[in-house]
């Protein structure tokens, strides 16, 4: 049986990486772990279809950028099957990705009645969401990341641990039940009822400017008419 150390640098944290291995391992019959370790993702891989796996996990997932990947001997007995283990520090020379806009299949969850992301402004998977907004340092987990002050309900948890699941390991994972929620504010702070969403599309159309905190920071937002004004106001 072949085995091996795979190292990968680069983007390769907050990507999708770890479940993306997890996947490849369970197509090609491979045993071992995946690991963020400071910046870098380690595979430690045992099994008959180790240089399939190997070409596979080092084309990554969609949104890495993989500056090298190195092969070296593997020391110890294989387990018995493939997990993703808890990050461990180390050096810290990768980047972090920027973040990722809402992707079409977390669009379509956002749209659909049936799902319970239903209208869930923050809906996010392992391709897209905020990385850089909310990223405090490597490894990337949950906990390092501003994700930490919203534990994940029952129904996340079962998202993120099954690994059918496109959310499976999904740090940003969040939904109306656990995930932030909106509000809107007036001028002096004071909260303003009504759906945040609607109430500000209302205020906007009236030719108010909003600034509007998201990922990626504060988005200052008015109609076209309204851009006078808010050349005045700046
Ligand atoms: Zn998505
Ligand atoms: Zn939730």
């Amino acid at each position: 049986m072949q085995s091996g150390k795979i190292i990968l640098r680069g983007i390769v944290q907050g990507v999708g990486f770890r479940p993306f291995v997890y996947a490849a391992a369970a197509a090609h019959g491979i045993v071992g772990t995946v690991i963020n370790h400071g910046s870098e993702v380690e595979i430690d891989a045992w099994g008959e279809q180790f240089d399939a796996f190997c070409s596979a996990v080092s084309k990554g997932p969609k949104m890495s950028v993989i500056d090298s990947v190195d092969v070296l001997p593997l020391e110890g007995e294989a387990p018995e099957n493939f997990s993703i283990l808890p990050s461990k520090d180390g050096a810290r020379s990768g980047f972090v990705p920027a973040d990722i806009a809402t992707c079409a299949h977390c669009l379509e969850d956002v749209l659909n009645p049936e799902s319970r992301y239903y209208g869930y402004w923050a809906t996010s998977c392992t391709d897209c969401g905020p990385r850089y907004s909310v990223i405090h340092t490597v490894p990337y987990d949950r906990e390092r990341t501003a994700m930490q002050e919203f534990p994940k309900c029952a129904a996340c948890e079962a998202d993120y641990t099954n690994p059918e699941n496109r959310r499976h390991h999904a740090q940003t994972i969040a939904c109306e039940e656990c995930g932030p929620k909106l509000f809107l504010l007036d001028g002096e702070g004071n909260a303003v009822s009504g759906d945040p969403i609607e109430e500000t599309a209302k205020l906007l159309d009236d030719g108010e400017i909003l600034a509007i905190r998201g990922i990626g920071g504060f988005h200052i937002a008015c109609i076209e008419s309204a851009a006078e004004k808010l050349k005045q106001v700046l």
